[in-house]
């Protein structure tokens, strides 16, 4: 599942029509994608309109487009985002695909988890059916995209924060607690084992029982990971190091990667979610 840096890397695909118009817009009017805003509403709203870019926050993405437009997305499990040729004939699982001048741009998704939503937002911020007048000041993201929490590398997200979070569900394993959106925006399951194991702290333990260093700690470590992971796999979807966690999470048979250790992961189930940790040096 795209996590903050696969999200950010999906991003990037789209970035070189930015200013591009949108001649055609090719859509699977019955894939599930289209749960929230119809195929039909997606069509109308971005067809001749002009790419302006996109932006992501965690796992949520925003693509803008002339007159106020905005296509918001989430990847779900599966999807992904990919600029092809512009004379591609969509595949069975590419259920959107935006034609300009000089490319395709695809958002691909088969096990069709991912949706995308469209609005056309007033200058003022408010949804309006109207797009707004010609040469009228730009128009503001949809109010769900303002409402979002503050990412895990902005100045909002403060150790406070961190801190209050782990308080408020101090019953919580601590792994669960980083996988909620509406705390740590972004993080998902490997991320989330890689700070648990960076921390020497048990993903199962109760995140109230972190005492004040260790919650500046977790807060430290939620923002390198991040940091690391956004440059290594969100630049060109590269490999991290071998030093990590992540390469050896799924092997069968992968051992802790931390000198001095080498003991046998263990991967087990936790609320939900195949979890990777060291026996030998997570207590
Ligand atoms: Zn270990």
């Amino acid at each position: 599942m795209p996590e903050l840096a696969e999200v950010e890397y999906y991003r990037k695909q789209w970035e070189p029509s930015r200013g591009e118009p949108v001649a055609r817009v090719l859509a699977h009017p019955k894939a599930r994608i289209y749960r929230e805003s119809p195929a039909s509403a997606v069509v109308r709203a971005l067809e001749g309109r002009t790419f302006l870019g996109g932006r992501a926050h965690g796992k949520q993405l925003l693509f803008e487009f002339s007159e106020g437009a905005w296509l918001g997305m989430h990847l779900g499990m599966s999807g992904r985002l990919f600029a092809a040729p512009p004379d591609r004939v969509p595949e069975k699982s590419d259920h959107l695909a935006l034609v300009t001048p000089q490319r395709c741009l695809v958002f691909s998704d088969y096990r069709m988890f991912g949706k995308v939503t469209v609005e056309i937002v007033g200058p003022d911020g408010t949804p309006g059916s109207q797009p707004p007048a010609e040469g009228a000041t730009p128009s503001l993201p949809p109010s769900w995209w303002q409402e979002l929490p503050p990412e895990v590398l902005s100045p909002g997200f403060t150790k406070e924060r961190v801190a209050a979070f782990a308080k408020r569900r101090a019953k919580t394993p601590l792994k669960t607690l980083l996988l909620d959106q509406r705390h740590f925006p972004g993080i998902g399951n490997w991320m989330a084992d890689e700070i648990c194991w960076r921390l020497r702290i048990d993903p199962r333990r109760p995140a109230g029982t972190l005492d004040e260093s260790a919650q500046a700690s977790l807060w430290r470590a939620l923002r390198r990971v991040s940091r690391e992971a956004l440059r290594i796999i969100g630049t060109d979807w590269s490999d991290p190091p071998d030093s990590w966690l992540m390469n050896h999470r799924w092997r069968d048979g992968g051992i802790c990667p931390r000198p001095k250790c080498h003991a046998p992961l263990v991967r087990e189930d936790l609320r939900g979610r195949t979890t990777c940790r060291c026996p030998g040096c997570q207590r």
